[in-house]
């Protein structure tokens, strides 16, 4: 019996944390991988099967689309888009550096406008494929200290769903997932010393968050509906957390 690989399935922010997740679980349902993050040490390390790595700033959308096109021309068409990367600078509007709000805004949601805009036209003519969005509770309620970060991801939730209604005739589904608090590298590039140590007491208050992997089945279970079924929007958060 041979074992054929799967579709291309293209995942952003793999070097870490929900990405690095998400690769592994679509790599163990037999999925080719592109895998794209600055630090390409980290998705080489992962070591999957069939998967390109490449080292993509994904705010860079000319590297971003060449990689693309280099997973396709050895993998075929991208199935699935997962446009899982981002940033999270917690601050003050009235301290913040304003430069940390141009870097979550264009990592957060320039970017992944960008990854939705290079594959969508293909998936549209093919009448098929599927597009993940990571957003966050924080992209449906908000939160102290989290002004620009929660605007980023309420953009992020609001785009998917605006594109899920435009493309759904063509039989492309956009998918969104809003995670809550998950153990990962994401709070430690916060430079507010008080403002990462109460992140951190909340997060015990609930005694424990999620783990990149519970984002990750969740994706994965999505994912692999057929394809005339869309699971549109998920909240996925550690029980306890308020
Ligand atoms: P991590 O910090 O562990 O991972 C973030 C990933 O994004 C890294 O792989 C990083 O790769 C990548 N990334 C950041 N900037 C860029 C860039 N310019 N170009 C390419 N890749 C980039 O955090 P998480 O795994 O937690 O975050 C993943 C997603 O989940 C984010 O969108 C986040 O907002 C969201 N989320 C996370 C929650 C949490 O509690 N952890 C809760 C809700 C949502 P590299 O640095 O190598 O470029």
């Amino acid at each position: 019996m041979t074992n054929a690989i799967k579709p291309l399935v293209v995942v952003t922010g793999a070097s870490s944390g929900i990405g690095a997740a998400i690769a592994r679980r679509f790599s163990e349902a037999g999925h080719a991988l592109l895998l794209v993050a600055r630090r390409l040490e980290n998705i080489e390390a992962l070591n999957l099967p069939n998967a390109m790595c490449r080292e993509v700033d994904v705010t860079d959308s000319a590297a971003f689309a060449a990689a693309i096109k280099e997973a396709e021309a050895r993998f075929g068409p991208v199935d699935c888009l997962v446009n899982n990367a981002g940033v999270m600078l917690l601050g003050q509007i009235d301290t913040q550096d304003p430069m940390e709000w141009k870097r979550m805004f264009d990592v957060n949601v320039m970017a992944l406008l960008t990854g939705m805009q290079i594959v969508l036209g293909d998936m549209k003519a093919r009448e098929t494929g599927t597009i993940i969005n990571i957003s966050s509770v924080a992209g449906k309620k908000s939160f102290p200290n989290h002004a620009a970060y929660v605007g980023t991801k309420f953009a992020v939730s609001s785009i998917s769903e605006n594109l899920r209604e435009e493309v759904a005739d063509s039989g492309v589904r956009v998918m969104t997932i809003c995670p809550g608090a998950v153990e990962t590298e994401l709070l430690s590039h916060t430079t507010d010393k008080d403002i990462v140590a109460g992140y951190d007491a909340w997060k015990e208050s609930m005694g424990g968050v999620l783990v990149a992997d519970d984002i990750a089945r969740t994706a994965a279970f999505m994912y692999g509906q057929p394809q005339g079924v869309n699971i549109r929007d998920v909240v996925i958060a550690a029980t306890r957390q308020q």
